[in-house]
């Protein structure tokens, strides 16, 4: 047997079925359970190995084809960044590492087109840990092309880990979207049985294809089965668990709409912006040489930690809840606090200091406490937002790349497009 091949070890007390991973030990076989996960077992406790089938590579099995284009269907264009859902098990390693081309995702998921005319086209192939500004400016230049040449809309795949970073990226370079621009990721790999990927996707798609919203969303697993997603605002949601499919989770918000694709529905939960196929989309982009920097507030904290930041454009400061930080000397074990704040002063006094908040769910507000009133002071910004952190980063980002440090100030805690929340919902909690 060789690793791929699908097999089932019998052992004393149970029967282990999974895939067959190259083992870095002669005297252990691992298998790829079926939940994901590999299982290591000694040798000497296996009594008998059974084949269940051989590994053929979904590639072989899928030949991609030419889609034909059919009439009355939308044109969905798909523009591949990588991560997981183009990539595949290296059953050598165990690990994902081989990547799809677009055409084998498109022939893996042949659904994709009774819902669409669907073409497809590789961006990069990528690890979203990699991304950088830069790659989100050759993303909003990738739609803009796709929106000239007549797509009803699009949809980006992406690796998962940084996928909130850039739906917020695009929310605020494209302006004047007309269309929907969906990313999708997978938290499985496409080749696998558990995968994410096929509901993601198709759900997306079905979405684009039969509903009236424009704008950037994300479309992942509501629940950790395979019964809806969610769409989720692009400027307010978060990977908040590692591994689950259900990671993706609105923060501060609501979902947009629930797509069950099985039974072909969609429902909205509020308010959209409605699609507008005339309407001019201008890029705003990023510069792709800022540097801005994301501080956590933790304790013990060091006037260094504040100082490191001196030759940055903007800091995003992830204070605790409020917004508060270690500034208060209240005796000799604290008496550095003062320090870090003289040189959150200084920072303040360089660039846009921008607080937010590590309870993750709430809006930052700096004038209960009078520990938040001296940051406030201090020149700190952000007071009454409600953005995730990684939306406050992006937002920095983009209003150093488009506007005057005087517009910042202004700008950075007032709604533009959607990023801050005007009421808070009891509903929108651990969603
Ligand atoms: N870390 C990789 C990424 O974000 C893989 C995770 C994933 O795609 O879900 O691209």
């Amino acid at each position: 047997m060789k690793p791929g091949d699908l097999i089932e070890l019998v052992l004393d007390d149970e029967v282990l079925k999974g895939t067959l991973v190259q083992s870095p030990d002669p005297e252990t076989i691992v298998l790829k359970l079926s939940n994901g996960y590999n299982v290591a077992v000694e040798k000497s406790r296996v009594r008998k190995t059974v084949l269940v089938s051989p590994l053929v590579e979904a590639s072989v099995i899928k030949k991609p084809r030419q889609v034909e284009m059919r009439k009355g269907l939308p044109l969905i264009s798909i523009l591949h960044t990588g991560g997981t859902i183009a990539s595949k098990v290296d059953y050598r390693t165990g690990g994902v590492v081989a990547r799809f081309s677009p055409e084998e995702i498109l022939a893996m998921f042949p659904e994709l087109n009774g819902i669409a005319n669907v073409t497809s086209r590789l961006v990069s192939n990528m690890w979203s840990e990699d991304m950088r500004l830069a790659h989100y400016n050759v993303m909003a230049m990738e739609v803009r092309k796709e929106v000239e040449s007549g797509a009803d809309g699009i949809i980006i795949t992406h690796g998962t880990d940084t996928l909130h970073y850039t739906s917020a990226a695009l929310s605020f370079a494209l302006q004047g979207l007309g269309i929907p621009v969906i990313l999708v990721g997978a938290q499985r790999s496409s080749d696998r049985g558990s995968t994410d990927a096929r509901l993601n996707l198709l759900s997306a798609a079905y979405f684009i294809a039969n509903s009236d919203f424009a704008g950037v969303a994300i479309c992942m697993h509501e629940t950790i089965s395979d019964t809806s997603c969610l769409i989720l605002p692009a400027l307010k949601s978060r990977k908040m668990h590692t591994s689950r499919r259900d990671a993706f989770r609105p923060i501060n918000a609501l979902p947009i709409a629930r797509v069950c694709y099985d039974e072909r529905g969609i429902e909205f939960k509020g308010d959209y912006r409605k699609r507008d196929k005339k309407s001019r989309l201008g890029l705003k982009l990023f510069n792709e040489g800022l540097k801005i920097g994301i501080l956590k507030a933790h304790p013990n904290m060091y006037p260094e930690e504040f100082s490191s930041y001196r030759d940055f454009d903007g800091l995003v400061i992830e204070g605790y809840a409020l917004g508060q930080l270690p500034i208060n000397a209240v005796d000799e074990k604290t008496n550095i606090h003062s320090r870090n704040l003289e040189e959150l002063r200084l920072l303040c006094a360089k660039m846009p200091v921008v607080m937010s908040s590590q309870s993750i769910y709430g809006r930052i507000q700096l004038d209960v406490y009078s520990t938040g009133r001296d940051i406030k002071a201090a020149g700190v910004l952000g007071h009454l937002s409600d953005m995730t952190p990684e939306t406050a980063f992006i937002k920095l980002a983009w209003l150093l790349s488009n506007h005057s440090k005087d517009e910042i100030r202004l700008l950075i805690a007032k709604n533009l497009i959607g990023e801050i929340a005007e009421r808070s919902e009891k509903e929108a909690f651990l969603i």
